[in-house]
């Protein structure tokens, strides 16, 4: 089994990503750290209700370079452009696993048709790290359709797992990835137990986000976030009531992290290349 590194309570420290999106860094201190490569960051938006308005909300036109942003919609719907060319409104239950790589300009709005209605947004964004050799590839962007992502029922009725990303078991999800990541949404019932299947070697985290669950003894509520130790298989749940969890898992990558704001790459050196580049117009614009 996997021992519980550290855990990371939910607390109430949110911030607004423009004018769409109240998040909370759920990684805390550990974001950009080793602890939890290859992942840097996860911003997750709680269920919040927006009244219709003819306004439009969320964040404009801003760059990325050396990472990957993959953004799900749980309720709600948001929207898409970028300097690549893609739009397209992300809704519930898809997935957006944006490759920024060399670079990519785009914005992220509430949809015009969920804003124009009012009603619950609930979201998540997740930041993976490249490894340096692939930091400068071209951008590109998978669009994922809930329809297309696999479902697993657990044994027992215990629950499901729907794979984004990786492998559970012989199911293989959708997206492609550059270095080995899982991304689950794992649905639980109440009084259920499951054993995932975490691999050694590998970072993983597990985030409640809806529910209680038991670990190792210990209790994790809505919000909490439990980082597991790298050595070990496998982390046994037991859900205390209807639990929602998103497992993240992958093999670290054990190389420099510098991040600045939008860009994360290896060196200084770098960085200063990538404002340059967005600022001389070299990650492109979105066209209107
Ligand atoms: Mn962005």
């Amino acid at each position: 089994m996997k021992a519980i590194k550290t855990i990371i309570p939910a607390t109430s420290r949110n911030h607004w990503v423009g004018d769409g999106f109240n998040v909370r860094p759920v990684f805390g201190n550990m974001a950009f750290t080793p602890d939890i490569s290859p992942f840097l960051m996860f911003d997750y938006a709680a269920p919040r209700h927006f009244d219709a308005t003819p306004k439009k909300l969320g964040v404009g036109p801003h760059p990325h370079r050396g990472f990957e942003t993959v953004t799900i919609a749980f309720q709600g719907e948001v929207e898409h452009g970028d300097s690549v060319g893609n739009r397209g409104v992300i809704k519930p239950g898809d997935v957006q696993w944006m490759t920024a790589a060399s670079g990519i300009v785009h914005e992220e709005f509430l949809s015009t048709e969920f804003l124009q209605r009012g009603g619950t947004l609930e979201m998540a964004q997740l930041w993976v790290n490249l490894p340096a050799k692939d930091k400068m590839t071209p951008p590109k962007y998978q669009s994922i359709l809930a329809s297309e992502i696999p479902e697993i029922a657990l044994p027992d009725g215990a629950g499901s797992v729907r794979v984004i990303a990786g492998d559970y078991a012989d199911t293989r999800g959708v997206a492609s990835t550059f270095s080995k990541v899982n991304l689950w949404v794992v649905a639980l019932r109440g009084g259920k137990t499951v054993e995932l299947p975490l691999l050694a070697g590998h970072n993983a985290m597990l985030f409640v986000r809806r529910g209680a669950i038991e670990l190792e003894k210990q209790a994790l509520n809505e919000g909490d976030l439990a980082i597991l130790e790298e050595t070990g298989e496998h982390a046994k749940l037991l859900a205390s009531q209807d639990s929602s969890i998103i497992m993240m898992g992958g093999e670290p990558i054990a190389e420099p992290i510098v991040a600045m704001g939008p860009f994360v790459m290896n060196t200084e050196q770098e960085i200063r290349r990538a404002m340059m580049d967005y600022q001389s117009g070299q990650m492109g614009r979105i066209a209107v």
